[in-house]
């Protein structure tokens, strides 16, 4: 099988059909089409894209993790939606094209930016918790944790999607197209066939086992047994079938009738580990709205997803303790990285104690990012080597908190998108159904979530209770970060990533990055990782990061080499819109 070369033909604003894609585009054409330019993915390594330039536009831009979804968002700015109408549209296209990371299975955030109102606001389409769980819900008969893929394959790790309600509650609020249009590109390619990406194969056969355990799962990821093979066509027509009921029906097609029966039943009924999702969990899902968290730094106010996410606070914290030193000597330098590398030890060390469903335990949201006690932090950072010892601090709070530290363990999928419109919206949305495909459960078309492995599985520790327990109706604590920055009450910067609890470490980073070292969105995203999430300080393998291996073991951390795939998209806002992609991904950004 020849490798497919997977980009996109832009000589027409109209959908681009299978076979363009297929087919490999010289990249001359990206500057020859409608749409003024792109950053073409081609199947090649983060090195070989490690140079691209950001993707510059005037009047609308769009990035996400795969060109289908990018050209389907592209395609509904181009005649005039707003963000919240591409939103609805990549989505649906993300589900189909980049099935293990994202879809109508799993849950999501937005930070949404409505231009009209200048306001903020941040939705939370996050999972949750059935009502028969319990916090003994991954733990052996003993009160031991599970395994952790013991826990995520089957049944017993599906939370209540959130992702179908979150893209309608969008599409309500800030919508002017047809719903049931946002939708038909997903189901014509869903019925035609798309060319499996690089990054689809590659995942599917690393995971052949656990995908092989369900037949759906099984005949459609390894038809006749056998892993999809880069550039194969893969329909989806069962996906189509859903998405053409919600297009008619709304969101409650998928939360009631027949596709919420045959949810519920593939997860009670998961062969080897059956969960405990009810026809009733889904009726009652409800996406909520939630007050953005937002923490000043360097005169920006950076805004993002409070709990149950721990990405805005935790990279609020980040910044905030970082917002009293210099770090213009850049990435290369130890200093720089031994402040970023203690103030996100010290950031962990809270989130770990302190941050989950609000709804369900109290969280000390303001005490947390409040500039006194992040003052009191940073001044921890104030010496020349790496903390010796790093531990959670005592944040204002109006209530008691005797809480736990937990313990639980976040593998890396998940997609993230930014959309810029011509009316000047701004979308950040943060994906995902949690492990590369999930629970490994396929139903309709789309896989289901293992979201409720970010709960802790431990409920308790010395009879003292984890915030991050589970308990019935509770959305997991999420490390997810979408994020938008803000100058003078005005959107400039909207970025976010996959990542797993590292998503923080990237986010934090990219923002620095930008404000700090005077990179383009481009530059910011393609800058090689070093993360310390409390524990060894990671540096991106086959990087310049790697040299920074010796001077932060002089400076006394433990220090790690490993892959950091992240999966960053932005969008600069100023005279122009500057759109960048993560190289490790596959995706792009385009604009016009
Ligand atoms: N489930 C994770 C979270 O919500 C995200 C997983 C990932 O980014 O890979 O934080």
């Amino acid at each position: 099988m020849k490798p497919v070369i997977f980009a996109l033909a832009l000589g027409c604003a109209t959908s681009v059909s299978a076979q363009q894609a297929a087919d490999a585009v010289a990249p001359e054409a990206a500057t020859q089409g409608t749409f003024a330019a792109m950053s073409p993915e081609i199947a090649a390594s983060f090195a070989a894209k490690a140079d691209r330039r950001p993707v510059e536009a005037s009047n609308w831009m769009v990035a996400a993790a795969n060109p289908w979804a990018v050209q389907a968002g592209a395609d509904v700015l181009a005649r005039g939606g707003t963000a919240a109408d591409a939103l609805v549209a990549v989505q649906a296209m993300l589900g189909l094209v980049e099935p293990q990371s994202s879809g109508l299975g799993g849950g999501a955030f937005l930070v949404y930016y409505d231009a009209a109102s200048g306001s903020l606001t941040t939705l939370d389409g996050r999972e949750t918790a059935p009502l028969a769980a319990t916090p003994r819900l991954f733990q052996d008969e003993d009160g031991e944790p599970l395994g952790f893929f013991d826990a995520v394959v089957g049944g017993l790790s599906v939370g209540t999607p959130g992702t179908p309600a979150l893209m309608q509650e969008a599409h309500e609020r800030w919508g002017s197209l047809l719903w049931a249009d946002l939708l038909a590109p997903a189901i014509d390619l869903a019925e035609q066939g798309f060319p499996v990406s690089p990054r689809l194969a590659g995942l599917v056969a690393a995971d052949q086992e656990r995908l092989a355990r369900f037949e759906t799962t099984a005949s459609y990821f390894l038809p006749g047994g056998a892993p999809i093979a880069v550039g194969d066509t893969l329909i989806n027509p069962d996906y189509a079938d859903t998405l053409r009921e919600m297009a008619t029906g709304g969101a409650a097609a998928f939360y009631t009738g027949s596709i919420a029966a045959d949810i519920v039943q593939t997860v009670q009924n998961a062969p080897g580990n059956p969960g405990v999702l009810s026809t009733l969990d889904l009726s009652i899902y409800a996406v909520k709205e939630r007050a953005p968290v937002c923490v000043e730094y360097r005169a920006h106010d950076v805004c993002g997803m409070g709990p149950p996410s721990s990405g805005a606070l935790t990279v609020g914290q980040i910044l905030g303790m970082l917002q009293p030193y210099d770090l213009s000597a850049g990435p290369n330098d130890a200093t720089v990285r031994r402040l970023i590398g203690d103030a996100s030890r010290l950031a962990f060390a809270d989130r770990g104690r302190y941050m989950a469903d609000s709804d369900y335990v109290p969280v000390p949201v303001a005490g947390l990012v409040a500039p006194e006690y992040l003052a009191s932090r940073a001044a921890l950072l104030d010496g020349d080597m790496a903390l010796r010892d790093v531990a959670p601090g005592n944040p204002e709070f109006d209530h008691a908190l005797n809480w736990a530290d937990d313990a639980s363990l976040e593998l890396p999928s998940t997609s993230h998108f930014v959309i810029v419109d011509t009316q000047g919206n701004v979308a950040s949305m943060t994906t995902t159904i949690e492990n590369a495909f999930g629970s490994r459960l396929m139903v309709r078309g789309f896989l289901l979530n293992n979201e409720l492995t970010d709960f802790s599985f431990r409920s308790h520790v010395d009879g003292v209770p984890i915030a991050n327990r589970v308990e019935p109706g509770k959305r997991p604590r999420s490390s997810m970060a979408p994020t938008i920055v803000m100058q003078d009450g005005a959107p400039v910067l909207a970025i976010g990533s996959p990542g797993g609890s590292r998503i923080i470490g990237y986010v934090a980073q990219s923002i620095i990055a930008h404000l700090d070292w005077g990179m383009d969105v481009q530059q910011a995203v393609s800058v090689p990782h070093a993360v310390n999430r409390f524990g060894t300080y990671d540096l991106e393998e086959g990087t310049a990061a790697e040299r920074l291996s010796d001077p932060l073991t002089a400076l006394g951390f433990e220090v790690g080499t490993r892959a950091l795939t992240s999966g960053l998209h932005a969008i600069s806002i100023g005279p122009s819109l500057l759109g960048g992609a993560d190289p490790r991904r596959e995706g792009i950004a385009l604009g016009q």
